[in-house]
Parts: structure tokens; sequence; C-alpha cells
């Protein structure tokens, strides 16, 4: 269709928002990781923080930076990510999934929250290539969002990264206490190998009914908004080409920071 190159789909864990300020291997990792891939030509941000009954997409020509967190050092909240908006992208995301039988609205007004600019800020600090993003639906579960996925992928050869932006583990219940280099504890570790195994060995039926078959997954995912961009992201892949981990370090113990690729 294009000559653009092929682009892995992407599922990186955001972590706290001082992810983007801390000494931390994720940050060191994100900040090579648009290097690794050819340069997109627009960006789908699927984040954990965008939330919707029904999927949405945003088409704002300049989208806001939201600082969607409170009582973080003043810092944080000066830091702004100006790329173009995606409008193009919206229109092509709306009727692939409305082609795949999906329901998806346009929001002419939705910025990038933390979940997309944090990471877009250490992988692509230019700010130049359009973005936008893509609602996650918690009430409609892990399969609905790996059809998601599966209605993306024709977009990765159309020169767009699909990039999923949420945690491969996410308590916050267990955060507290918790210093930042603190190693995962048992049930975070065994979570995380769960997963991992799942996905490079492209058992994706696994990875979608992981609430019953992981250890500890609801443990780890008390709500699933932050697990869902990763079915996003895997449903994106081509089915021949399973996942692979791209990176693997732990904040705070109970956040696992861990990243994946998906050709
Ligand atoms: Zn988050």
């Amino acid at each position: 269709m294009s000559s653009a190159a092929v682009l892995p789909a992407l599922f990186v864990s955001h972590g706290a928002p001082t992810m983007i300020l801390e000494p931390v291997a994720v940050r060191e990792f994100l900040k090579g990781l648009g290097g690794t891939i050819a340069r997109p030509k627009a960006i789908l941000a699927v984040s954990a923080h965008w939330e919707t009954a029904a999927a949405a997409v945003g088409a704002a020509t300049k989208p806001q930076t939201v600082h969607d967190f409170y009582g973080f050092p003043e810092p944080l909240y000066r830091l702004q990510y100006p790329a173009p908006g995606a409008p193009d992208l919206a229109q092509r995301v709306a009727s692939a999934l409305r082609d795949a039988g999906l329901a998806c609205e346009i929001d002419a007004r939705q910025g990038l929250d933390h979940g997309a600019w944090v990471p877009l800020m250490l992988m692509y600090p230019d700010a130049q290539i359009p973005v936008t993003q893509l609602s996650v639906q918690p009430g409609l579960g892990a399969a609905h969002h790996y059809r998601l996925g599966q209605a993306l992928r024709p977009l990765r050869d159309e020169g767009v990264l699909v990039l999923g932006s949420g945690g491969l583990t996410h308590n916050l219940r267990e955060f507290r206490g918790h210093a930042l280099h603190d190693p995962a504890p048992e049930w975070v570790a065994q979570f995380r190998d769960w997963v991992v195994a799942a996905l490079e060995a492209g058992r994706d039926d696994d990875l979608i009914d992981y609430r019953s078959r992981a250890p500890r997954g609801a443990r780890n995912h008390p709500s699933e908004e932050h697990f869902l961009p990763l079915l996003v992201a895997a449903g994106a892949r081509s089915p021949s080409v399973p996942g692979r981990r791209i990176h693997n370090s732990t904040t705070y113990g109970v956040l696992a920071m861990d990243a994946f690729a998906f050709a």
C-alpha cells in the first residue's frame, strides 16, 4: 500500500510519573527505544489512563499535555510534549475498528495523558511525530482489547507505531513502603515470569484469560486498565511471530517495568 516500514507494536510499562526524572533502568531503555525501530509516520498511544465505555480515539490537531496526577514534584507539571496531533490517523483507526465490528468514537479534544507523553518524551524528545491516543475500556475485558489489537494490525504496515502504555504489574495498594530500587517480591516475579512465558510462546489464549490462569493475576492487577494496553499490542502481532521481551526491570518492588515488541 505504501513504502512505509513495517513497525512492531510495542508495549511499555510507564510506572510512576516521576520515572521520567529518576535514575532508573527503564528510563535509559526508553531513551534508546525509538532508535531501535524505523521512525514512525504517526503514533497511536493506547494509554491505561484514558478509560471509556466504548473505544474512543483522539482527533485534536494540537493535543494538550495533560498532567493527570496529583501531589508530585512541581517540575513534573512544567513538562510539555508539543507533538502535533494526528486527526487523519484518528479517522483511520475509527474505520479499522468499525470494519472489525467494534464501535469507536472520535474525540476532538482528548489530549496526551502521562501514560502517553512520559514514554514518548523519552523515546522521541523532538516531539515531531504526530500522535494521538486510543482509550481502554476496562468494562469490556481482555478479549475485547486483543480484538482491538487485531483490528489495528494493518496500521503497522502503514508506518503507524501502536504503542501500548500501562504496567506489567500495577498494584498501588501495595506500593507504599517500597523504595525505588527494591526487588520484586515473589508474587510479582511469579506473575511476570508467567506472562513472559505465555507471550514468548505465542499462547495468546492464556494471556487473554490471565485473571484465572496466571499466578496472582488479580493481586498484580486489582483493576485491569494497566494490563489492557498489553493485550492491544499483543493482538497486533503477526500470527506467526510471538512476542519478545525487550526490557526487564522493577521499580518500587511492585511495579514490573517490562516492555515487549510484537513484530
Ligand atoms: Zn499509569
